[in-house]
């Protein structure tokens, strides 16, 4: 049976575990049964994209939202390897783990991608534009890394009682790593 999944907010420990490859020996259905909920928590909260820690997993699987991101149709990202190239930019993002905050992050602005998809089939992309940038986010989060870990240290030192007081709402300790 299915339990009811929530996003995990900052200070949960899931967020800065590294994850571990999803196992698809087994076959897809553990696969199909976390992609459905993430499907669901994406879409309730209207994200672009949605990494497994942040439905409370472990795993490395995210998903990006196809209808809004050039991703030539892929939305299943299961033990992606990724390798960012391209000039470095600066775009404001956010993060449903995050709410209510948008920050400019540098990162490059391409990135290659290869993974297996919702069937298990290994699958190559490149990216660019907005696809490219969240791919780099939520691959981040299979590493444990935040967006907010990517700003200045000035500006993290500036958002860091706001980051606490998120926690805090969240019922989290406050995240140590900002
Ligand atoms: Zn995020």
């Amino acid at each position: 049976m299915s339990r009811s999944r929530c996003i995990e907010i900052i200070g949960s420990p899931v967020l800065r575990r590294v994850s571990q490859p999803f196992d698809l020996s087994v076959g897809t259905g553990p696969l199909l049964e976390l992609v459905g909920e993430m499907e669901r928590l994406m879409a309730s909260e209207r994200g672009l994209g949605l990494a497994a820690p942040q439905a409370g997993e472990n795993v490395r699987v995210f998903i990006l939202d196809s209808s809004s991101l050039d991703t030539s149709g892929h939305r299943v990202f299961v033990n992606p390897a990724i390798e960012p190239y391209g000039p470095v930019c600066r775009i404001e993002e956010g993060c449903l783990s995050i709410p209510g905050l948008y920050e400019e992050v540098r990162r490059p602005s391409n990135c290659r991608l290869s993974a297996m998809d919702e069937r298990g089939i290994r699958f190559e992309l490149d990216l660019g534009g907005m696809a490219a940038r969240a791919a780099q986010h939520e691959n981040d989060h299979l590493d444990g890394i935040l967006f907010v870990d990517r700003l200045g240290s000035l500006r993290r030192r500036l958002l860091r009682r706001r980051l606490e007081a998120m926690a805090e709402t969240a019922g989290n300790e406050p995240d140590r790593r900002v």
